[in-house]
């Protein structure tokens, strides 16, 4: 049988992007609680056993043990799999299509982050700072080799800095608006730093899709939940999740902005 080169290197990728997901579950549970990523081995959080290395396979052990613990039936959260899943899925599509690139390691990086923070947002309404400033830092440090700026060096920094400028305090000052309008904070910090971080990432046009994006993405999950006929928690919706999808698009198509001046 023959397989090209190509299929070898999206094969592995997936495999990349599955123990990739693994630990972004690792990373999504205990980073809110300060508890270590790297030690001790996960357990079950019902009954405490140690989870062994063939149940902590990503995506198939979910399914065989049928998304249950061995030892004490305890239900095992969807969003493991979930996520393990969704990880390898964009690891491919960037992989596929920025190749062997040094964009590619830099562009996933960020997509893990997001992916970090958007569940961690879902949870808990929160976006830990180290995610949302923590992407700042990387969007300034690799836009060198950023497909969304071009020229010199020291152009492409600029763009990146004004695009984190431009986000920062554009949203700020939507959310300060958003607070004399409604009378309570309509925007949190969070968000504010995780537009700064799209800006750093994609530059100011990146800002406007991202914004046009997100946008859509919250009117399109209204829509569903409207139609399900389900009732908001607390009556409020985590925005990072919906900014998160307009930096993906943003990352995978560095050229396509549908607001140009
Ligand atoms: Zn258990």
């Amino acid at each position: 049988m023959y397989f090209s080169a190509d299929a070898f290197i999206l094969a592995y990728a997936s495999i990349f992007g599955l123990i990739a997901g693994s630990f972004l579950n690792v990373c999504i549970y205990r980073i809110p609680k300060n508890l270590s990523i790297v030690r001790p081995r996960s357990a079950c959080t019902r009954c405490g056993a140690k989870i062994r290395w063939y149940d902590n396979i990503p995506l198939l052990s979910w399914l065989l043990l049928r998304g249950k613990c061995r030892g004490c039936n305890a239900k095992i959260s969807p969003q493991y799999p979930a996520v393990e899943l969704f990880t390898a899925v964009m690891t491919v599509l960037f992989v596929h299509k920025f190749g062997l690139s040094l964009w590619t390691p830099c562009a996933l990086l960020a997509v893990y982050c997001l992916i970090i923070l958007s569940v961690i947002d879902m949870r808990l309404m929160i976006i830990p700072d180290r995610f949302s400033i923590g992407l700042i830092a990387v969007g300034l440090a690799i836009c060198f080799a950023n497909p969304a700026f071009e020229g010199a060096a020291l152009a492409r920094f600029l763009s990146s800095l004004g695009g984190a400028c431009a986000g920062f305090f554009g949203m700020w000052a939507v959310a300060l608006i958003g607070t004399f309008v409604f009378k309570k904070e309509a925007m949190g910090g969070g968000d504010v730093k995780l537009m700064g971080a799209i800006g750093a990432l994609s530059g100011v046009m990146g800002v406007v899709n991202a914004l046009i994006i997100s946008s859509f993405a919250g009117i399109f999950y209204f829509g569903i939940l409207v139609l399900l006929r389900k009732q908001l928690d607390n009556g409020t919706i985590p925005f990072g999740p919906f900014l998160s999808v307009g930096l993906l698009f943003n990352l995978y198509f560095p050229a396509m902005v549908f607001f140009a001046p």
